[in-house]
């Protein structure tokens, strides 16, 4: 079996959100998806799917709706219902600001205190609601500096999965809210497989013991997906997927050909990677949004994959505190 990693960052429904007590219907709507889904991945693989929801905490959430454990405090009973069926939880930070003057959220990666503050006072609001340190995490907004991976490792974060490789900087992205104040982290080059990274550079694996942070990084799923989509339907993919060059990650949210299409390239990443795992991310986006529709056509397709028979969506902490060797 390969352990498969689905990762579910629960947040408000809109990237920007404004101010106002409303509930994240996004997140009931991913819950109700993965429910549907429990019973036939688990007769296809005999084994009980259990996905990771990563709760937003960090301070816009209270400016915008009024607390910071809102996701917890709000959505009770969606929140007990998951941990009754045994799922696993995790943290998930973005470094949204308020602008008092323009009423609207900005992410400020210029401001490396507020994304470390930002780590912080989510990372407290978890201990808060579920008695423990949030040892899985994952950065909102492709970004992952040195001083928050520290900020992590101080909050007692043991397993990111945050990486998207090959994924340049981003200058502009709906993640971002109304702008941001810098570019997101290159993570062109970082590696494509789970990895403890080096105390001097997040992005490369440590040489030894002695140089390796306590923390394991899985990045995203990624495969090289435009040469194999080449002579697709006649350049459809193209169309829909851009130009992509070089690896790049298997989101569930973005325009894939089919859902046939999109497994047989997971199942490919899965064959052709050294450590055999999968790993995506997807998040709570409201169920009428376009992405919400692509995630769940794919998702729903996948009891229909014979992917589906290796898979076992487990608890990314089996690649803790090492993960496996690769040759
Ligand atoms: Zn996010």
């Amino acid at each position: 079996m390969i352990p498969a990693f689905l990762c579910i960052d629960v947040e408000h429904d809109e990237h920007a959100p404004a101010i106002g007590d409303r509930p994240w219907e996004g997140f009931a709507s991913a819950v109700e998806l993965v429910d549907r889904l429990r019973g036939p991945l688990a007769e296809r693989s005999g084994t009980a799917p259990h996905p990771t929801w990563f709760f937003r905490m960090d301070p816009i959430v209270e400016r915008c709706f009024g607390r910071l454990d809102f996701a917890v405090h709000r959505h009770r009973d969606l929140v007990e219902h998951l941990s009754a069926r045994g799922d696993f939880f995790g943290l998930h930070v973005h470094s949204l600001r308020w602008d008092e003057e323009r009423g609207l959220p900005y992410t400020d990666y210029a401001d490396i205190d507020w994304a470390c503050r930002c780590v912080t006072v989510a990372a407290d609001t978890f201990e808060q609601c579920f008695g423990r340190r949030p040892e899985r995490f994952r950065h909102g907004g492709y970004f992952l500096p040195e001083p928050v991976v520290d900020t992590m490792l101080e909050a007692g974060v043991v397993a990111d999965l945050t990486v998207e490789p090959g994924v340049a900087p981003q200058y502009a992205d709906p993640s971002f809210g109304a702008f941001s104040t810098a570019p997101s982290t290159d993570f062109s080059a970082f590696p494509r497989r789970p990895y403890r990274p080096s105390r001097s550079d997040v992005g490369r694996p440590a040489v030894d013991d002695e140089d390796a942070r306590p923390l394991v990084m899985i990045p995203l799923t990624s495969y090289d997906y435009g040469k194999v989509l080449d002579g697709f339907a006649r350049g459809l993919a193209k169309r829909l997927l851009g130009r992509p060059r070089g690896p790049l990650p298997l989101n569930l949210w973005k325009a894939w050909p089919d859902p046939r299409t999109y497994w047989d390239l997971v199942s490919r990443a899965i064959d052709e990677s050294p450590v055999p795992y999968v790993s995506m991310a997807i998040r709570s986006d409201p169920p009428e949004s376009l992405p919400a529709q692509r995630v769940r056509a794919l998702l729903e397709y996948l009891p229909n994959h014979p992917i589906s028979k290796r898979l076992e969506f487990t608890d990314p902490l089996v690649f803790w505190p090492v993960p496996p060797a690769t040759c």
